[in-house]
């Protein structure tokens, strides 16, 4: 949200005699914004745009807010400050200045003369605007849910209710049902059929179906239907875990043995918060026997700073292999090796290192997923290390707060705020090497014996 002001703000600085309603209630905002459109002057930041209209059989009232209206030769064009650096893609984006040009055709009885993003990118990107039916249609479809006594039936699911903002809702309500879609890593598809087949809970599933019944069951798969298989005895053992609340061992973890072991993990920006998908941190640090200082490798600020943090991450590599042999890069999950080929791709090898790094790569996820059922909705880092007993110092950081860290850092021209987000940043990669290592400890140790 800060970023969002900073980006709003530095748009705002543009216009120095923009007159800013922000501060007015709604009311006398949206009357002041049909005066000043009307006199056709001035830019305004913070107007109140407000029509009346009938949805789900109900008469309401819809305001909007947008950020600019800026005066053109003949009306007015509607200008929204945002964040993301493309409007493609979001379709949320769409709706909302739709909405605001038909806001504005009703209160100034013509379209506005465009509809514009500013965008992340610094861009200003029309919007072309044919009318709001589509927005109201969403609009209409929200209200019903709202005006509806009963919450529509939603089974939750990890990956899509975990950054949703009514997490805190839905999730704790799920956890006391016990609901079937607390289920780790099965598909939408089967907890779908599941809930149709009025399996809801994970005691339900449990008292209901054995390995081989639930292998039988088919479910969408793609445009066809499939059966569940072999995967259905891993998902029963997850449904005990959970149902027990305590690690199920499965089998003995497969990790190669090996006197030290390098943690490696990577920060980065995904395309959507960056032109160039791009990684500004790339984290190792020895662990074992022989335990080393975490060295990263951080990309530089100016434009080759992308190809700088790659070159310094094969010269840490480099001096790893020099230090330690044929070293296993522990990682978890897919992030890691896929950037690297990204990186291949973008920059090529230099002595054959990224091909001898990714020949090491051992990625600790598959392997907990198949050793130990967890009892938790998620095999992410980190809900793992918490099973683990890894406690983490700085709680607030995450790898959206990183993200959002490192965009700030890029744009202050202030030296040493940079060098203190930097470090701030640096810190957070060292948890979540300490963090992985934690979990294969954790592995080796405690997870050999069935539990
Ligand atoms: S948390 Fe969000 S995504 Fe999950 S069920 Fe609730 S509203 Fe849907």
């Amino acid at each position: 949200m800060s970023l969002g002001r900073e980006h709003e703000r530095r748009h705002l600085a543009r216009f120095p005699n923009a007159l800013d309603l922000g501060g007015l209630p709604i009311g006398e905002r949206v009357e002041r914004t049909r005066e000043e459109v009307a006199a056709g002057e001035r830019v305004v930041y913070q107007g109140a745009l407000r029509a009346e209209t009938r949805l789900a059989d109900t008469e309401v009232e819809i305001v909007g807010v947008p950020d600019f209206l800026l005066p053109a030769r003949r009306g007015y064009a509607i200008r929204d400050s945002k964040l993301s650096r493309r409007v493609k893609g979001h379709p949320e984006i769409e709706l909302q200045l739709a909405l605001y040009g038909w806001l504005y055709e009703r209160t100034l009885g013509e379209p506005p003369v465009a509809v514009q993003v500013h965008t992340g990118a610094g861009t200003v990107d029309d919007v072309p605007y044919e009318g709001a039916e589509e927005a109201l249609e969403a609009l209409e479809a929200i209200l019903r849910i709202r005006l509806d006594s009963d919450p529509p039936h939603e089974v939750v699911g990890w990956s899509k209710c975990s950054s949703c903002g009514y997490f805190e809702r839905c999730w704790p309500e799920a956890v006391k049902q016990r609901s079937i879609g607390l289920l780790p890593w099965v598909d939408r598809g089967l907890i779908g059929e599941l809930d149709s087949r009025g399996v809801n809970t994970i005691d339900e599933l449990l008292r209901r179906y054995d390995a081989e019944s639930l292998a039988k069951i088919e479910r969408p798969w793609g445009s066809r239907r499939q059966q569940v298989g072999p995967k259905a005895d891993r998902i029963l053992a997850s449904a005990r875990a959970l149902a027990e609340e305590r690690p199920i061992v499965l089998r003995p973890p497969v990790i190669p043995e090996h006197p030290n072991y390098v943690m490696f993990d990577l920060e980065g920006l995904p395309p959507p918060l960056d032109e160039l998908e791009k990684i500004y941190l790339w984290g190792l640090q020895v662990f074992g026997e022989r335990p080393g200082e975490s060295r990263a490798a951080v990309a530089g600020f100016g434009q080759t700073g992308d190809r700088e943090g790659w070159e310094a991450f094969l010269q840490e590599a480099e001096a790893i292999f020099a230090e330690h042999g044929d070293i296993p890069f522990v990682h978890w999950a897919t992030y890691e090796r896929t950037k690297i080929d990204l990186y291949l791709s973008r920059y090529g090898d230099r002595d054959s290192i990224a091909a001898r790094v990714k020949r090491n790569l051992l990625d600790l996820l598959p392997i907990a997923y198949e050793s130990v059922a967890l009892p938790t909705s998620s095999y992410s880092l980190k809900q793992v290390e918490k099973l683990a007993g890894f406690e983490r110092q700085l709680t607030d950081a995450g790898g959206e707060w990183s993200m959002a860290r490192y965009i700030e850092a890029t744009e202050t021209p202030d030296e040493r705020l940079r060098t203190a987000i930097m470090d701030e940043i640096l810190g957070y990669n060292r948890e979540d090497l300490e963090a992985t290592w934690g979990v294969l400890s954790w592995l080796r140790q405690d997870n050999k014996t069935d539990g």
